[in-house]
């Protein structure tokens, strides 16, 4: 049997869900995810920073827009928590990063006590960095879309897609019909489009390991800290510390699992700026970030096809920049061009 919906949105992480719920405020939207469950890839992966300075610049301002309803959820506690993110230079000079205020090797130790302030040079400390709640930001776009009667479907992978005066989207269980489809598919995000017949923009998922070390005592209250040219970074997580090596190893699309050649890198590395002596962890993962060519993101209608839009291309910035992406996504859906152009446009891939 086929399902009718105005918008049909293909990837139930934080891309889908917050288009989704968009959208469902006038038109009719099913959300088809593939795995079981909502967010299971790269959305449940992330280090859950609100970093305004981190990204590429055309992305800042959909960061800064999307502070705003960051800083008003429709949640019944707060989604973002101060933490503050101090970035270490070891020679040169200190980056310049928007918000960012530089401060001396003696005041980053005070700071984060571990650092082998010897090594520095300086450091810049932004103090609007934030942990972000991923799972509560997600689950309230989920009831947004559901209180608006939208349809979330899980277990059901998009196989094919096929327009004539109507999208029919074929999954794994089922098919739906549709006048709008939405790729929000992540890694996928080529994939779907070539399922549809149209051309990829070249996509690159690029996988990021991330793994728990007991924390020393009293470094709940740390910033992130991260070196000036990304080869680390820590961050408090309760009577943990999240690390990562911030590698960006080219992927296929898959389920991302973490090598032990990059948890040792980074353990190198974190060891060598700090007095912190990690000897073993306490779990890992992966997950992939995925860029577009020029590291952007990719966010409007098919240049071939109008009815398909592209929301994908997030790196690692997708879940700052999710409320004001969606919105600006469904803007375009809605035949609402922003007043000042829009820099994702997928056409500048042609
Ligand atoms: C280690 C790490 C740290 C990060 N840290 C941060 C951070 O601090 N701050 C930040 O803002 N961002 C961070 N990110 C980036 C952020 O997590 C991503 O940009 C964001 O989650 C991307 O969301 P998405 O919805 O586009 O992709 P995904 O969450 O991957 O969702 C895509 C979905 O599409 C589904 N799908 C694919 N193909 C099909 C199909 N054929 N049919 C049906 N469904 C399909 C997939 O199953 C998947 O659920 C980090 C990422 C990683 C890996």
């Amino acid at each position: 049997m086929r399902q009718r919906s105005d918008v049909v949105v293909i990837g139930g992480g934080i891309a889908g869900v917050s288009v989704a719920a968009e959208l469902s405020v006038n038109r009719t939207v099913t959300l088809l995810e593939g795995e079981a469950t909502l967010a299971y890839h790269t959305t449940g992966r992330s280090a859950a920073l609100f970093f305004g300075s981190y990204g590429h610049p055309d992305t800042l301002p959909l960061t800064r827009r999307s502070l705003e309803w960051f800083e008003n959820p429709p949640t019944d506690h707060p989604v973002l928590s101060p933490r503050g993110a101090l970035t270490v230079a070891f020679s040169g000079d200190l980056p310049e990063l928007e918000g960012g205020i530089p401060i001396s090797a003696t005041e980053a130790v005070e700071r984060v006590p571990v650092l082998d302030g010897d090594q520095l040079i300086g450091a810049v400390w932004e103090p609007d960095a934030a942990d972000m709640d991923v799972a509560a930001i997600h689950q309230a776009y989920v009831r947004r879309l559901r209180s608006n009667g939208g349809e979330i479907v899980t277990g059901h992978r998009v196989t094919h897609l096929a327009r004539d005066s109507t999208w029919t989207i074929t999954t794994s269980d089922g098919t739906w019909e549709a006048d709008v489809v939405v790729d929000a598919a992540g890694a996928w995000g080529d994939e779907i489009a070539m399922m549809a017949g149209l051309r990829p923009v070249g996509l690159v998922p690029k996988r990021r390991t991330a793994f728990m070390v007991t924390a020393p005592q009293d470094s709940e209250r740390w910033p992130l800290v991260t070196d000036a040219g990304h080869h680390f970074y820590f961050k408090p997580d309760g009577t943990q510390l999240l690390c990562s090596p911030a590698d960006e190893t080219p992927s296929e699309p898959c389920d991302a699992r973490p090598e032990d050649v990059d948890i040792a890198i980074a353990i190198d590395r974190i060891n060598e700026a700090t007095t912190l002596g990690i000897r073993s962890i306490r779990s890992s993962w992966a997950g992939l970030r995925t860029f577009a060519p020029d590291g952007s993101m990719v966010i409007g209608p098919d240049p071939d096809e109008a009815s398909f839009f592209w929301l994908v291309g997030q790196g690692g910035t997708g879940i700052q920049t999710a409320p004001a992406a969606a919105q600006l996504a469904a803007g375009l859906v809605a035949g609402d061009p922003p007043m000042s152009g829009n820099p994702f446009d997928p056409a500048r891939f042609r």
